[in-house]
């Protein structure tokens, strides 16, 4: 019998007793036809395999270790939290203390509600979106991620202006009739959906930065065009900042970009590795939000105490230290420029996220990124892992930057792609 290393071990073992041996789809490496290694530990820039190997990482958990894996301030604090009590269900000083550093710095989060995902976050601020228009359909955009709630998972329908439907099984036709779904940077579309759709549109959600079909940035004056929809037709425009919030900056691609949404939904940062999400923006709108208003919504964990502290630990260290946004930022763009003069491909960056589409073509929206050469992907996925640098094992995710990068991480990066 062949000698398996112990990630192939572990899982053999995970497929007997998990779905394909993970907890989330993207893990199982199916799309590369590889095990995926098992991971132990990880510090700064690096993670650990089971079998001792190290990599460089450019996932950073999908975009939570801005800072770095195991900060000391972070990890820190939350060890001092769970010396405390691991959760309550009653109110606590930190959740109070997360919700102030973020309404204090963004103006246009005026309140704000803690949950444990970016899922949640999103489900939740629709639900609030419907609750205070008294409208019931939605806009989305094909190829943004938005969780797996069963009204987003949704995929175009077969005529341009036709319901959406079903994109997994087990979501009703019922749940999806009330999702459209445009075209990302086709504001033409958008326009004529609400026009179709008049007054029946509660809100239009977006990823203002795309970065779950690759990174697919918004072309220029497509988001002040949705703002400008969105108050015509008295419809809530909310950014999914899940990736981009406290990512492009402190205040997101809505501070990056200067357009400000109605209700923006947080996850990852925000918890800065903890399970966190968060839903917030005008107060007019918040406030129909229960026990205030009449559009329910709770969390037994919601606002845990040691996840409040790593998010606190976490958003404080970056704005404490501006100049990690200016690092990182640049960063990406070193990067970016590196990629486009070494090979025949078309990298897609915004600040510390960036996307190497294997193709020559401009990738601004779903159909483009798909037209990428999966092969190639493949091929240069293997050889990076194989070198010790691990990314996202997919074409159409994110590499991830963060403030334990260095130019010579970019360098083995670039040394060995192609
Ligand atoms: C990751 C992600 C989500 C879902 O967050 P979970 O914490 O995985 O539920 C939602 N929206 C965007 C843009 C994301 O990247």
């Amino acid at each position: 019998m062949m000698n398996l290393t112990l990630s192939e071990k572990y899982f053999e073992r995970a497929r007997r007793v998990l779905p394909g041996g993970v907890n989330s789809p993207v893990r199982a490496f199916g799309s590369i036809n590889m095990n995926p290694p098992f991971i132990t530990k990880a510090e700064g820039a690096y993670i650990y395999d089971e079998d001792d190997n190290s990599y460089i990482d450019f996932v950073g958990s999908w975009g939570p270790m801005i800072l770095g894996h195991n900060h000391e301030l972070v990890r820190k604090a939350v060890i001092s939290a769970a010396e405390k009590g691991l959760s309550f269900g009653a109110c606590t000083k930190a959740e109070v203390e997360l919700a102030e550093l973020i309404c204090s710095n963004i103006k246009w989060v005026e309140m704000i509600r803690m949950v444990s995902s970016g899922t949640e976050a999103v489900m939740s601020a629709i639900r609030a979106a419907r609750g205070y228009t008294s409208k019931e359909k939605i806009i989305k955009f094909v190829g943004c991620y938005h969780g797996h709630s069963d009204s987003l998972l949704v995929q175009s329908g077969s005529g341009a202006m036709t319901f959406g439907s079903p994109d997994s099984k087990g979501v009703t036709r019922g749940a999806a009739k009330d999702t459209l779904t445009a075209r990302f940077n086709d504001l033409d579309m958008v326009s004529e959906l609400l026009e179709a759709n008049n007054g029946e549109v509660a809100a239009i959600i977006l990823e203002p930065v795309a970065a779950n079909m690759g990174v697919i940035p918004p072309k220029e004056g497509f988001l002040q065009g949705l703002r400008r929809l969105c108050d015509k037709h008295g419809t809530l425009l909310i950014f999914d900042e899940v990736i981009t919030g406290f990512r492009l900056s402190f205040g997101g691609a809505a501070q990056y970009y200067k357009v400000e949404p109605d209700l923006v939904c947080y996850g990852k940062i925000i918890g800065g590795g903890m399970p966190v999400g968060a839903y917030g923006g005008r107060k007019d709108i918040m406030s129909c939000v229960s026990p205030l208003g009449k559009v329910y919504q709770a969390g037994t964990l919601s606002g845990n105490p040691i996840a409040m502290a790593a998010g606190i630990a976490t958003l404080t260290q970056l704005l404490d230290n501006p100049q990690i946004y200016q690092y990182i930022n640049n960063l990406g763009e070193k990067f970016a420029k590196s990629l486009r003069a070494k090979g025949p491909c078309t990298v897609n960056q915004v600040g510390s996220i960036l996307t190497i589409f294997h193709q020559e073509g401009d990738v601004a929206s779903y159909d483009d990124a798909v037209r990428s050469n999966i092969d190639r992907f493949n091929e240069n996925f293997i050889k990076l892992i194989n070198s010790g640098i691990y990314m996202a094992p997919s074409q159409f995710e994110a590499i991830f930057l963060c403030n334990a990068h260095n130019d010579e991480h970019i360098k083995k990066f670039i040394d060995t792609i192609y």
